[in-house]
Protein backbone atom coordinates (compact mmCIF):
# COMPACT_ATOMS: atom_id res chain seq x y z
CA UNK A 1 0.00 0.00 0.00
CA UNK A 2 1.37 3.17 -0.90
CA UNK A 3 0.47 6.73 0.79
CA UNK A 4 0.57 9.94 -0.97
CA UNK A 5 0.66 13.33 0.10
CA UNK A 6 0.40 15.45 -2.87
CA UNK A 7 -1.25 15.73 -6.19
CA UNK A 8 1.51 15.07 -8.75
CA UNK A 9 2.87 11.67 -7.11
CA UNK A 10 -0.24 10.43 -7.37
CA UNK A 11 -1.26 11.59 -10.51
CA UNK A 12 2.05 9.76 -12.22
CA UNK A 13 1.15 6.74 -9.71
CA UNK A 14 -2.47 6.52 -11.21
CA UNK A 15 -1.07 7.16 -14.93
CA UNK A 16 0.70 4.56 -15.53
CA UNK A 17 -2.53 2.62 -14.20
CA UNK A 18 -4.42 3.78 -16.51
CA UNK A 19 -2.29 3.65 -19.34
CA UNK A 20 -2.32 -0.46 -18.85
CA UNK A 21 -6.20 -0.53 -18.85
CA UNK A 22 -6.72 -0.71 -15.11
CA UNK A 23 -9.84 -0.24 -13.50
CA UNK A 24 -9.22 2.15 -10.92
CA UNK A 25 -11.71 2.37 -7.87
CA UNK A 26 -12.21 5.46 -5.73
CA UNK A 27 -13.31 5.45 -2.00
CA UNK A 28 -13.33 8.99 -0.57
CA UNK A 29 -13.30 8.75 3.28
CA UNK A 30 -13.07 11.77 5.94
CA UNK A 31 -11.11 8.95 8.25
CA UNK A 32 -11.83 7.92 11.58
CA UNK A 33 -12.70 4.67 9.54
CA UNK A 34 -15.26 1.72 10.60
CA UNK A 35 -16.60 -1.21 9.03
CA UNK A 36 -19.28 1.05 7.07
CA UNK A 37 -16.10 2.94 5.19
CA UNK A 38 -14.54 -0.88 5.10
CA UNK A 39 -17.60 -2.35 3.60
CA UNK A 40 -17.11 0.23 0.80
CA UNK A 41 -13.57 -0.27 0.60
CA UNK A 42 -14.28 -4.08 0.51
CA UNK A 43 -16.50 -3.98 -2.77
CA UNK A 44 -13.82 -1.75 -4.43
CA UNK A 45 -10.88 -4.22 -4.11
CA UNK A 46 -13.36 -7.42 -5.41
CA UNK A 47 -14.76 -5.34 -8.35
CA UNK A 48 -11.32 -3.26 -9.31
CA UNK A 49 -7.73 -3.51 -9.83
CA UNK A 50 -6.79 -0.62 -8.91
CA UNK A 51 -8.42 1.06 -5.16
CA UNK A 52 -7.99 4.63 -4.44
CA UNK A 53 -9.23 5.50 -0.77
CA UNK A 54 -8.67 9.17 -0.35
CA UNK A 55 -8.90 10.13 3.61
CA UNK A 56 -9.47 14.38 3.72
CA UNK A 57 -11.61 16.12 6.45
CA UNK A 58 -12.90 18.72 4.00
CA UNK A 59 -13.50 21.83 5.41
CA UNK A 60 -15.64 23.52 2.82
CA UNK A 61 -18.45 21.11 4.02
CA UNK A 62 -18.99 21.86 7.82
CA UNK A 63 -21.03 24.68 8.30
CA UNK A 64 -20.68 24.05 11.99
CA UNK A 65 -16.79 25.11 12.73
CA UNK A 66 -16.96 23.29 16.15
CA UNK A 67 -18.09 19.77 14.07
CA UNK A 68 -15.12 19.95 12.18
CA UNK A 69 -12.63 21.04 15.36
CA UNK A 70 -14.11 17.87 16.80
CA UNK A 71 -14.22 15.49 14.07
CA UNK A 72 -12.16 12.54 14.50
CA UNK A 73 -9.03 12.37 13.44
CA UNK A 74 -6.94 8.67 13.62
CA UNK A 75 -4.83 8.57 10.22
CA UNK A 76 -2.28 5.60 11.80
CA UNK A 77 -5.54 3.36 12.90
CA UNK A 78 -7.27 3.75 9.45
CA UNK A 79 -3.87 3.07 7.71
CA UNK A 80 -3.42 0.21 9.27
CA UNK A 81 -7.08 -0.69 8.59
CA UNK A 82 -6.74 0.21 4.77
CA UNK A 83 -3.70 -1.87 4.49
CA UNK A 84 -5.27 -4.81 6.09
CA UNK A 85 -8.21 -4.65 3.29
CA UNK A 86 -5.64 -4.83 0.47
CA UNK A 87 -6.49 -0.95 -0.48
CA UNK A 88 -3.27 -0.38 -3.12
CA UNK A 89 -3.24 3.43 -3.18
CA UNK A 90 -4.40 5.92 0.13
CA UNK A 91 -4.09 9.64 -0.78
CA UNK A 92 -4.12 11.67 2.55
CA UNK A 93 -3.67 15.63 1.06
CA UNK A 94 -3.23 18.79 3.69
CA UNK A 95 -5.40 21.25 3.25
CA UNK A 96 -3.72 23.41 0.79
CA UNK A 97 -3.22 20.69 -1.32
CA UNK A 98 -7.00 20.41 -1.76
CA UNK A 99 -7.20 24.06 -1.89
CA UNK A 100 -4.61 26.46 -3.49
CA UNK A 101 -5.05 29.53 -2.36
CA UNK A 102 -6.43 31.90 -5.39
CA UNK A 103 -8.43 28.93 -6.57
CA UNK A 104 -12.13 29.76 -7.75
CA UNK A 105 -14.56 28.42 -6.17
CA UNK A 106 -16.26 25.51 -9.04
CA UNK A 107 -19.69 26.14 -9.41
CA UNK A 108 -22.91 23.17 -9.58
CA UNK A 109 -26.67 23.93 -9.69
CA UNK A 110 -27.42 20.97 -8.15
CA UNK A 111 -31.49 22.59 -7.01
CA UNK A 112 -33.56 21.24 -5.73
CA UNK A 113 -31.73 18.65 -4.39
CA UNK A 114 -29.37 20.55 -2.36
CA UNK A 115 -31.78 22.93 -0.80
CA UNK A 116 -33.76 19.91 1.40
CA UNK A 117 -33.08 18.11 4.17
CA UNK A 118 -29.08 18.31 5.00
CA UNK A 119 -29.22 21.09 2.52
CA UNK A 120 -31.32 23.11 4.52
CA UNK A 121 -30.30 22.43 8.03
CA UNK A 122 -26.77 22.40 6.88
CA UNK A 123 -26.24 25.88 4.67
CA UNK A 124 -23.38 25.32 2.22
CA UNK A 125 -22.63 21.58 3.08
CA UNK A 126 -23.22 20.18 -0.31
CA UNK A 127 -21.55 23.23 -2.29
CA UNK A 128 -18.29 21.78 -0.41
CA UNK A 129 -18.98 18.17 -1.02
CA UNK A 130 -19.31 18.99 -4.76
CA UNK A 131 -15.60 20.82 -4.32
CA UNK A 132 -13.87 18.39 -2.65
CA UNK A 133 -15.42 15.39 -4.44
CA UNK A 134 -15.39 16.37 -8.30
CA UNK A 135 -11.92 17.80 -7.66
CA UNK A 136 -11.06 13.86 -6.38
CA UNK A 137 -13.00 12.30 -9.36
CA UNK A 138 -10.65 15.05 -11.88
CA UNK A 139 -7.32 14.06 -9.62
CA UNK A 140 -8.46 9.97 -9.75
CA UNK A 141 -10.59 9.83 -12.60
CA UNK A 142 -12.45 6.39 -11.43
CA UNK A 143 -13.91 4.18 -13.35
CA UNK A 144 -15.46 3.02 -10.42
CA UNK A 145 -16.54 5.07 -6.89
CA UNK A 146 -17.86 3.73 -4.08
CA UNK A 147 -20.18 5.86 -1.96
CA UNK A 148 -22.38 4.81 1.17
CA UNK A 149 -26.38 4.75 1.67
CA UNK A 150 -26.17 6.39 5.10
CA UNK A 151 -25.31 9.64 3.20
CA UNK A 152 -28.78 9.22 1.17
CA UNK A 153 -28.78 12.66 0.04
CA UNK A 154 -25.03 13.10 -0.96
CA UNK A 155 -25.38 9.92 -3.13
CA UNK A 156 -28.08 11.56 -5.16
CA UNK A 157 -26.13 14.84 -5.37
CA UNK A 158 -23.04 12.74 -6.68
CA UNK A 159 -24.88 11.32 -9.33
CA UNK A 160 -26.37 14.76 -10.53
CA UNK A 161 -22.78 15.97 -10.31
CA UNK A 162 -21.41 13.04 -12.47
CA UNK A 163 -24.66 13.50 -15.06
CA UNK A 164 -23.40 17.42 -14.78
CA UNK A 165 -19.90 16.73 -15.78
CA UNK A 166 -20.61 13.78 -18.22
CA UNK A 167 -17.72 11.96 -16.37
CA UNK A 168 -17.46 8.11 -17.06
CA UNK A 169 -17.88 6.83 -13.96
CA UNK A 170 -19.77 4.30 -12.29
CA UNK A 171 -21.28 5.39 -8.95
CA UNK A 172 -21.78 2.52 -6.39
CA UNK A 173 -24.26 2.98 -3.71
CA UNK A 174 -23.18 0.81 -0.68
CA UNK A 175 -25.58 -0.50 2.03
CA UNK A 176 -25.92 1.01 5.62
CA UNK A 177 -23.55 -0.92 8.15
CA UNK A 178 -24.97 -0.67 11.42
CA UNK A 179 -24.02 -1.66 14.96
CA UNK A 180 -25.78 -4.95 16.62
CA UNK A 181 -28.10 -2.76 18.12
CA UNK A 182 -29.14 -0.75 14.73
CA UNK A 183 -27.28 2.25 14.90
CA UNK A 184 -26.12 3.42 11.85
CA UNK A 185 -22.31 3.26 11.85
CA UNK A 186 -21.17 7.06 11.98
CA UNK A 187 -17.41 8.29 12.41
CA UNK A 188 -19.55 11.02 14.46
CA UNK A 189 -20.58 8.18 17.34
CA UNK A 190 -17.05 8.26 18.96
CA UNK A 191 -18.20 11.15 20.26
CA UNK A 192 -21.14 10.00 21.80
CA UNK A 193 -20.83 9.72 25.66
CA UNK A 194 -21.65 6.16 27.42
CA UNK A 195 -24.93 7.25 28.16
CA UNK A 196 -26.03 9.08 24.89
CA UNK A 197 -24.55 6.03 22.77
CA UNK A 198 -26.94 3.72 25.00
CA UNK A 199 -29.58 5.85 23.80
CA UNK A 200 -29.05 6.18 20.17
CA UNK A 201 -30.25 3.24 18.58
CA UNK A 202 -33.77 4.81 19.71
CA UNK A 203 -33.34 6.66 15.52
CA UNK A 204 -33.75 3.63 14.31
CA UNK A 205 -36.45 2.03 16.37
CA UNK A 206 -38.53 4.86 15.05
CA UNK A 207 -37.54 4.74 11.39
CA UNK A 208 -38.45 0.66 11.69
CA UNK A 209 -41.53 1.54 13.37
CA UNK A 210 -42.63 4.19 10.97
CA UNK A 211 -42.04 1.83 8.04
CA UNK A 212 -44.52 -0.89 9.71
CA UNK A 213 -46.67 1.72 10.42
CA UNK A 214 -47.15 2.60 6.48
CA UNK A 215 -49.69 0.33 6.28
CA UNK A 216 -51.95 1.81 8.70
CA UNK A 217 -51.29 5.87 7.91
CA UNK A 218 -50.87 8.21 5.34
CA UNK A 219 -47.41 10.15 4.61
CA UNK A 220 -48.33 12.85 6.74
CA UNK A 221 -49.16 11.05 9.87
CA UNK A 222 -46.05 9.21 9.73
CA UNK A 223 -44.13 12.44 10.28
CA UNK A 224 -46.53 13.19 12.87
CA UNK A 225 -45.72 9.86 14.19
CA UNK A 226 -42.29 10.47 13.85
CA UNK A 227 -42.06 14.18 15.44
CA UNK A 228 -44.27 12.77 18.38
CA UNK A 229 -41.51 9.82 19.00
CA UNK A 230 -38.62 11.87 19.54
CA UNK A 231 -40.67 14.72 21.65
CA UNK A 232 -41.32 11.81 24.41
CA UNK A 233 -37.61 11.51 24.48
CA UNK A 234 -35.89 14.82 26.17
CA UNK A 235 -32.61 13.71 25.36
CA UNK A 236 -33.07 14.05 21.61
CA UNK A 237 -33.46 16.83 18.78
CA UNK A 238 -35.15 16.20 16.16
CA UNK A 239 -33.84 18.61 13.14
CA UNK A 240 -36.03 16.86 10.10
CA UNK A 241 -37.96 13.40 9.14
CA UNK A 242 -38.67 13.17 5.65
CA UNK A 243 -40.28 10.76 3.40
CA UNK A 244 -38.88 11.45 -0.03
CA UNK A 245 -38.72 9.94 -3.47
CA UNK A 246 -35.37 7.77 -4.17
CA UNK A 247 -34.31 9.86 -7.32
CA UNK A 248 -35.51 13.39 -6.83
CA UNK A 249 -35.74 13.83 -2.95
CA UNK A 250 -39.31 15.63 -3.32
CA UNK A 251 -41.51 14.91 0.07
CA UNK A 252 -44.05 12.62 -0.88
CA UNK A 253 -47.37 13.17 0.00
CA UNK A 254 -49.49 10.07 -1.01
CA UNK A 255 -48.17 6.40 -1.12
CA UNK A 256 -47.43 5.20 -4.48
CA UNK A 257 -46.27 1.76 -5.28
CA UNK A 258 -44.33 3.20 -8.60
CA UNK A 259 -42.31 5.90 -6.10
CA UNK A 260 -39.19 4.41 -4.39
CA UNK A 261 -40.08 5.91 -0.84
CA UNK A 262 -36.85 6.72 1.14
CA UNK A 263 -37.67 7.93 5.23
CA UNK A 264 -34.66 10.45 5.99
CA UNK A 265 -33.79 11.60 9.45
CA UNK A 266 -31.36 13.76 11.01
CA UNK A 267 -30.88 14.45 14.72
CA UNK A 268 -29.43 16.06 17.41
CA UNK A 269 -28.01 13.83 20.87
CA UNK A 270 -25.97 15.68 22.92
CA UNK A 271 -23.78 17.56 20.74
CA UNK A 272 -23.63 15.43 18.40
CA UNK A 273 -25.43 15.39 14.67
CA UNK A 274 -26.49 11.97 13.31
CA UNK A 275 -28.65 10.89 10.27
CA UNK A 276 -29.67 7.68 9.20
CA UNK A 277 -32.19 6.25 6.71
CA UNK A 278 -34.56 3.86 5.51
CA UNK A 279 -36.22 2.55 2.82
CA UNK A 280 -39.71 2.41 2.83
CA UNK A 281 -40.36 1.07 -1.30
P1 LIG B 1 -17.36 9.87 5.59
O1 LIG B 1 -15.98 9.47 6.02
O2 LIG B 1 -18.34 10.00 6.71
O3 LIG B 1 -17.37 11.02 4.63
O4 LIG B 1 -17.90 8.64 4.75
C1 LIG B 1 -17.19 8.15 3.64
C2 LIG B 1 -18.09 7.21 2.89
O5 LIG B 1 -18.44 6.11 3.73
C3 LIG B 1 -19.39 7.87 2.43
O6 LIG B 1 -19.71 7.42 1.13
C4 LIG B 1 -20.38 7.35 3.45
O7 LIG B 1 -21.70 7.29 2.98
C5 LIG B 1 -19.84 5.96 3.72
N1 LIG B 1 -20.32 5.47 5.01
C6 LIG B 1 -20.21 6.10 6.21
N2 LIG B 1 -20.82 5.38 7.16
C7 LIG B 1 -21.34 4.29 6.56
C8 LIG B 1 -22.11 3.17 7.02
N3 LIG B 1 -22.48 3.03 8.30
N4 LIG B 1 -22.47 2.24 6.11
C9 LIG B 1 -22.13 2.36 4.81
N5 LIG B 1 -21.41 3.39 4.32
C10 LIG B 1 -21.02 4.34 5.19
Amino acid sequence: MIVYRNKADLGIHLEKHREQGNCIGLVPTMGALHPGHASLVEKAVEECDLVVVTIFVNPTQFNDPSDLEHYPRTLDQDLDLLSKLNTDVVFVPAVEEMYPQGEKERSFDLSPLDSVMEGASRPGHFKGVAQIVTKLFELTAPRRAYFGQKDFQQLAIIRRLTELMQLPLQVIACPIVREKDGLAMSSRNKRLSKEERKLAPYIYEVLQEAREMRHALDPGEIRDLVEQRFDEKEAFELDYFELVDARGLMPVEQWDASVETVGCIAVQLGGVRLIDNLNFA
